[in-house]
């Protein structure tokens, strides 16, 4: 499993249209100071479904749409893609390779796509859980980050060893469990309330 390609448009400083393809080993993004070699990264987190406009340096998450410039309008929407390749199946769909966008427009309304048809947040979060490539994962580390983690809580370093180790789907599976069964107790009760007036 790794990262093809990403495709931007109209996302922060990438007005036009943009493939980045990616190869074997290492590749590295130069350019001068405010050239948008950090709007790459914030692009894949963004697309992994980051819902913090702080996260990706702005104040809203409006900030991501390209603003415009003198010599260009603003854009109406921006829209992110990455394409894995899934030949090793390690993502739990079907398909060699897999392509997750996301887009937004000015006017608030937003989607996500997988493979082309329209999901939900949960669905792209749920088919990455235990990867590593989440927005929580530990693929992408940011400016700051590896400080955040050694002088974090030991709670907060043990998330990155659960996702690593594969078993943050099977804790969040039971957490909805757990909530599902609270909510069938509290139904179960008001049965009961209500049993008791008609009897
Ligand atoms: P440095 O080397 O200084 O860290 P960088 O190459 O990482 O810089 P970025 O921080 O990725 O650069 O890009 C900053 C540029 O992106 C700025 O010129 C800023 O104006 C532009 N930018 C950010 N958001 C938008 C937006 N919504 N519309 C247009 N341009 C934007």
């Amino acid at each position: 499993m790794y990262l093809k390609s990403l495709e931007v448009h109209g996302f922060k400083s990438f007005a036009n249209k943009l493939i980045f393809e990616f190869h074997d080993g290492i590749t590295a993004i130069v350019g001068p100071n405010g050239s948008g070699k950090s709007n790459v990264a914030d692009a894949v987190r963004w697309v992994l479904g980051e819902q913090s406009a702080k996260q990706l340096r702005g104040a809203k998450m409006e900030d991501v749409i390209f603003a415009g410039t003198q010599m260009r309008k603003p854009l109406g929407f921006a829209y992110v893609a990455i394409t894995i390749s899934n030949e090793d199946h390690k993502l739990n769909v079907p398909y060699e390779e897999v392509k997750i966008a996301r887009r937004v427009y000015r006017s608030g309304e937003s989607e996500y796509l997988l493979n082309g048809t329209a999901c939900r947040l949960k669905d792209v979060q749920e088919l990455l859980f235990d990867t590593g490539i989440g927005k929580e994962g530990y693929s992408i580390i940011g400016q700051g980050q590896i400080d955040k983690i050694l002088s974090g809580k030991p709670e907060e370093r043990r998330e990155l060893f659960d996702e690593a180790a594969g078993i943050v789907k099977y804790k969040r599976r039971k957490a909805a469990a757990q909530k599902n069964l609270e909510e069938e107790k509290h139904n179960l009760e008001r049965i009961e309330d209500i049993l008791s007036e008609i009897e």
